[in-house]
């Protein structure tokens, strides 16, 4: 069952709330999204249903869910969310009516390499920075990434270009650190199911992108969502980048119908990797094109300043020249599905 609070419930009402459910020997675990607080129970739906939830102050109604994941559900929510990074003039949506491009390097390697690939981001009309500093490689000999020397570099170029970041988290012992110098956590498709890192990611206090796990069902990445949200951060957007199938011209298989399924299913924003599904860089317009035409409400790109010489996936990596294009096509479908998005004249 979820307990959905009045917008304006005080802190008293939810605790009441908490207090009688706990009293009765069930579990409540609070969450707070942009626009209201909504409550998760876990026990004897049956015996909620007796404590008079519904009546109390500051409580708005009550909805028995059926699913594994309540929190994240459509169900007691059917409007859709907007998740908000940054603040202040950095501060950007990812929701419903607005196509949010998050665009950078895969890895961060040099300040030049980052800044220098903030300005394509830009470009290409992104209102967040993605730059990976701890990399979840899966050969043991790959670079993995600069770790705090890149969140260092990142916080940098956030200040010199004005975009929130993102940046992946591998470690559930980096939680600190990396939640003092990004706006949104990166789960990857590697993480997806490990759940002490997603429980400590929901108590960080940041918006989360969490990627599906490449094996992963649907239903399986809503339930990791709901480890997120259980914590109490509903700020969680959903990235879908590719399943592994039979198929072998593309690095993965953009598993397209995912975003208008998990829309329905889950409240929270969808946003497509084409990057990383296609891992080829002219595969990234054709599969942004079809993300946009499905209903996503964003595209996660990787752009790089020298795609040849990048330490990690270069092959996907847009160059300069490629972003003219990208963009304006982007601008044509964005104004056709009605979703805000622009890129800078160049
Ligand atoms: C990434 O976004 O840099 C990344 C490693 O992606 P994924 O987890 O989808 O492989
Ligand atoms: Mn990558």
């Amino acid at each position: 069952m979820v307990v959905v609070m009045h917008a304006a419930a005080s802190e008293a009402e939810v605790s009441d709330v908490v207090d009688r459910v706990t009293h009765a020997g069930g579990e409540a675990f609070i969450s707070r999204g942009a626009s209201r607080t909504i409550i998760g129970l876990i026990g004897d739906l049956d015996h909620f249903g007796d404590l008079g939830l519904d009546g109390m102050p500051g409580v708005d109604h009550t909805v028995r869910i059926s699913t594994p994941y309540k929190l994240v559900s459509r169900d007691h929510h059917p409007d859709r969310s907007t998740v908000w990074l940054g603040s202040g003039e950095t501060h950007t949506p990812i929701g419903p009516g607005v196509l949010t491009v998050m665009a950078g390097p895969c890895a961060v390697e040099t300040e030049e390499q980052t800044l220098e690939a903030a300005e394509l981001a830009r470009q290409l009309g992104a209102t967040v920075l993605r730059g990976g500093a701890y990399k979840p490689r899966t050969s043991p000999y790959a670079f993995q990434g600069l770790g705090r020397r890149g969140l260092e570099i990142l916080a940098d170029v956030r200040s010199e270009i004005g975009l929130p970041i993102v940046t992946e988290i591998v470690d559930a012992a980096d939680v600190d650190i990396i939640a003092e110098h990004a706006d949104m956590l990166q789960i990857g498709t590697r993480n997806m199911a490990n759940f002490a890192l997603l429980q400590a990611v929901g108590s960080a206090g940041k918006p989360v992108l969490l990627k599906r796990g490449m094996s992963a069902t649907i239903e399986e990445w809503l339930m990791a969502a709901e480890y997120v949200a259980q914590r109490g951060n509903l700020e969680i957007v959903l990235c879908e980048r590719g399943i592994r199938t039979f198929e072998t011209a593309t690095r993965n298989t953009l598993d397209i119908s995912a975003v208008p399924v998990a829309q329905a299913l889950s409240h929270l924003p969808v946003i497509v990797d084409p990057s990383h599904s296609g891992g080829r860089r002219e595969l990234v317009e054709p599969l942004s094109r079809a993300a946009v035409a499905v209903g996503a409400d964003g595209l996660l790109i990787d752009v790089h300043p020298h795609p040849e010489s990048a330490r990690v996936d270069g092959a996907q990596a847009l160059a300069a020249e490629d972003i003219t294009e990208i963009a304006e096509s982007l601008t044509a479908l964005a104004t056709t599905v009605g979703r805000s998005y622009s890129a800078p004249a160049r």
